[in-house]
């Protein structure tokens, strides 16, 4: 019966991908830009890479651009061309159309060999010595129904968390481990131009097997919210991947 044919589908595609992602090199906590950036980066470079997204589209923030207008502004368009994105330039501005920005990203990752997991969500790490291994998962559904369910954990070398403002895997952490950001979690005021160099700059790994990029780092290390301007997410997933591609070698052993 077609209708059986169809459910099988799904549902002996879906266990065999998520079966293949219980054990990842990388873990990406979020489908925003520098989620889907850093996705595709490192799948590119051979990386088995997953990325865990809580909404049922990935994206995060890119849709709704600037109070709800969905256009996307950056500084520079290097990334973006390599996602094959259409630009407009404006004085030293490029300007995209937020669905396109949104969907080349996720498209890209995913033809690059990234799993994408949406309408799932990151509850908790898995610390057990001095570095993080894995994520524990449960569904969205799930939590958004307030059910007394059990979790499942995907296994990692490394987590990224590019959770955007709530910062949330850095939080789990910070909960057990209050010492490791002394000022907590939480961004600072609007100046672009620092804030896009900051994000950038201190995208990185924050405690053994743990990266941050993305509006992630503004709030860990307290630096300017930039307002709405995405370049310094897709740059920030580049450098973090970039960076975990140089250790891929340690991670390994
Ligand atoms: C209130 C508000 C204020 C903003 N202010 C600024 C600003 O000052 N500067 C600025 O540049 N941009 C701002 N933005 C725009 C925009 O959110 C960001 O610039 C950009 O989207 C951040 O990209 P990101 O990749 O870091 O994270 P996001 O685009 O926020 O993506 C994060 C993704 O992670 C997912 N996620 C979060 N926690 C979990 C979890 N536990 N498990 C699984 N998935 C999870 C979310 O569903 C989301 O899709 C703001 C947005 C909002 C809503």
């Amino acid at each position: 019966m077609i209708e059986i044919d169809i459910s099988r589908a799904i549902l002996e595609e879906y266990q065999r991908k998520l079966l293949d992602h219980l054990e990842n090199d990388v873990v990406i906590v979020g489908a925003g830009p520098a989620g889907l950036t850093a996705g595709y980066y490192l799948s590119k470079a051979g990386l088995k890479t997953a990325i865990i997204e809580r909404k049922l589209s990935t994206g995060g923030g890119i849709w709704g651009g600037a109070a709800g207008y969905n256009i996307v502004v950056t500084q520079d368009s290097e990334i973006p061309d390599e996602f094959e994105m259409t630009s407009k330039k404006q004085k030293d501005l490029y300007i995209y159309d937020a669905v396109e920005f949104a969907t080349a990203l996720a498209f890209k990752a995913k033809k690059a060999g990234t799993a994408v997991f949406n309408l799932m969500e990151v509850e908790d790490i898995i610390l057990k010595t001095d570095r993080i291994e894995g994520v524990v998962v449960n569904s969205t559904a799930i939590a958004m129904g307030g059910l007394h369910v059990d979790p499942f954990c995907i296994a990692s070398k490394v987590v990224l968390d590019t959770t955007g403002h709530p910062s949330e895997v850095v939080g789990m952490l910070t909960r057990r481990k209050p010492d490791l950001l002394p000022k907590g979690i939480q961004e600072s005021f609007m100046d672009v131009n620092a804030g896009e160099a900051g994000v950038v700059n201190n995208a990185g790994e924050i405690f053994p097997g743990l990266y941050v990029a993305g509006m992630s780092v503004c709030a860990v290390y307290n630096l300017p919210r930039m307002g709405p301007i995405f370049g310094g997410m897709l740059k920030s997933g580049k450098k973090v991947a970039e960076m975990i591609v140089k250790k891929r070698k340690s991670f390994r052993k």
